[in-house]
């Protein structure tokens, strides 16, 4: 039975397989390589997922649901939900455990479920293509990704039906699509410009290792602003003419955006396109039609600024990775926005060099996971191995809420380290570990992960009891965190998982401290 790789993506998700030892992407029924990851919901109140789902974005933009893969793993009241609910035209609810709740229809989905949809769309796909069931897939994460959201990742591919064999980080995927491995030893980046986020990757590689030295993106560039730009270019013309602006309709402004990003497409082959729209507001006055001629240079001149957003965020991850660009051997291309003439002119002009884009950008990655999982499937296993790095510090909270640093950013994984603290308070019988994300040094700089209390300590002075905290991160970057008490060898252990805000608040013993 063949393990599957999937490229979940934001905008589209493609899934490969490697077949006779030749990689290659599953073509859907109609040859298509890619599926979007659009959920929608018919009048007969049933769930579809896909093309289908796709097309009937624009007459139903609040029943269809896109982009759930930036909303997995997060809380609702955190600030990237918050940022993203009002660039999004469906239904965002809190839930009681404070994650996002995606509303269609009466229902309302977690975005597990609906990136769980997807999976099991192309699960169906590639079991009609291949005619064989499948139960075991390589699923790429983008190297960001951070514990809650790999988890989630995972838990979308159960509710599918799918085992994960492994998350792949989606560069090293990307660099293994471009058969960077055994016989390749080199310094490569990995461009990915995608429907929503932009990540950059330094990855080091030799003798089958993949090491992602360093990463740096943003998760609120992509694509979509690029057609926003082109949507909003258009808008003030149409409200220039007409006294109303269409970005204010909710249809309007969704058809208005399909339009712009079907100009964009056609203006990295063309140099001149027309954006035109039919009855732009049907109910006001069914005469109002937009027809504006949109030059590449004109694209170009109003996207100027997000592609230089992309490239100064390359300059952060070179400066604070110390890596020269003049170390890199190649340049590796992934994601649609990539083939916008105007980011492969300027990424050849920011390196030096003519990226590598030889192979289809929205392909590489589903290939890449379709290759690790193969190497996973054989007897050789090992044959590609893989090293990854953490992508934010893991720290533990101290007295007075500082955060102690335990797994450095961008250290190797799989780790294990172990720590000793002690307590704060004569004869203190239980402490509290807090375990927290980020490169801040205070609690209310960085994100909490999880917290969990150690009860049962042997009755002694202050920092006296020996406590040992052991963080243990595996291949899939999920981390378990174990505190035993030395003295009287009482432990408590966890895996990150999502605790409630209640459970939390409960806890109310004080954190471990440092021995003087
Ligand atoms: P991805 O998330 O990698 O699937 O990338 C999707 C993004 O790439 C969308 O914003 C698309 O509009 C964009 N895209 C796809 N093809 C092209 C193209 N030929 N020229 C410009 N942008 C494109």
């Amino acid at each position: 039975m063949p393990v599957i790789g999937i490229d979940l993506g934001t905008s589209n998700t493609c899934v490969g397989v490697v077949l006779d030892g030749r990689p290659q992407v599953i073509l859907d029924e109609k040859g298509r390589s890619t599926l979007p990851s659009v959920m929608a919901l018919n009048r007969r109140g049933q769930f579809f997922v896909g093309h289908l789902a796709k097309a009937q974005m624009s007459i139903n933009p609040t029943g269809t649901i896109h982009s759930a893969k930036r909303l997995l793993g997060q809380k609702y009241s955190g600030r990237d939900v918050q940022r993203l609910i009002p660039e999004l035209p469906f239904e965002i609810s809190q839930l009681p455990d404070d994650s996002p709740g995606i509303k269609l229809g009466d229902n309302v989905l977690t975005p597990t479920e609906v990136s769980a949809a997807v999976l099991k769309k192309v699960k169906v796909l590639a079991e009609n293509a291949l005619n064989e069931p499948i139960t075991n897939a390589v699923i790429s994460v983008p190297a960001h990704f951070d514990n809650f959201q790999r988890r989630e990742t995972k838990h979308a591919a159960e509710i599918a039906g799918l085992e994960v064999s492994r998350l792949i980080n989606e560069p090293t995927a990307a660099a293994l699509a471009y058969g960077y491995g055994a016989n390749t030893p080199g310094m490569i980046a990995v461009f990915d410009f995608g429907g929503g986020t932009f990540d950059i990757s330094i990855l080091e590689i030799g003798d089958g290792i993949y090491n992602v030295l360093a990463t740096g993106g943003d998760t609120f560039l992509g694509g979509n602003d690029f057609n926003n730009a082109v949507a909003h270019w258009a808008a003030e013309r149409f409200n220039n003419k007409y006294h109303f602006n269409p970005m204010n309709d909710i249809a309007a402004h969704q058809r208005l955006l399909d339009a712009s990003e079907y100009v964009k497409i056609l203006l990295s082959t063309q140099e001149k396109a027309q954006l035109t729209l039919q009855q732009v507001l049907p109910d006001i006055d069914p005469s109002w039609d937009l027809d504006e001629t949109l030059t590449r240079s004109q694209l170009e001149t109003l996207c100027a600024p997000l592609v230089e957003r992309a490239l100064t965020i390359c300059q952060q991850t070179f400066d604070s990775a110390n890596i020269s660009i003049a170390d890199i051997n190649d340049i590796i291309m992934v994601g649609g926005m990539t083939r916008m003439p105007l980011v492969r002119r300027r990424v050849t002009e920011w390196f030096g060099r003519a990226p590598n884009t030889t192979i289809n950008p929205d392909e590489a990655v589903g290939i890449g996971a379709a290759i690790q999982a193969m190497a996973l499937d054989s007897i050789q296993d090992n044959m590609v191995l893989l090293l990854d790095v953490l992508p934010l510090t893991l720290s533990i909270e101290a007295a007075g809420g500082v955060c102690i640093p335990v797994i450095a950013k961008n250290t190797k994984i799989p780790h294990h380290v172990s720590r000793i603290f002690t307590t704060s308070r004569d004869n203190q019988n239980s402490v509290t570990i807090s375990i927290y994300q980020g490169e801040g040094h205070h609690i209310s700089e960085n994100s909490r992960l999880s917290t969990f209390e150690l009860t049962g300590i042997r009755q002694a002075p202050r920092m006296t009891p020996r406590i040992e905290v052991s963080f243990s991160i595996d291949v899939n970057g999920i981390l378990s965190v174990t505190a035993i008490d030395l003295d009287s060898h009482q432990s408590q252990s966890i895996e990150i998982v999502d605790l409630t805000a209640k459970a939390l608040d409960v806890l109310e013993s004080e954190p471990v401290v440092q021995p003087e």
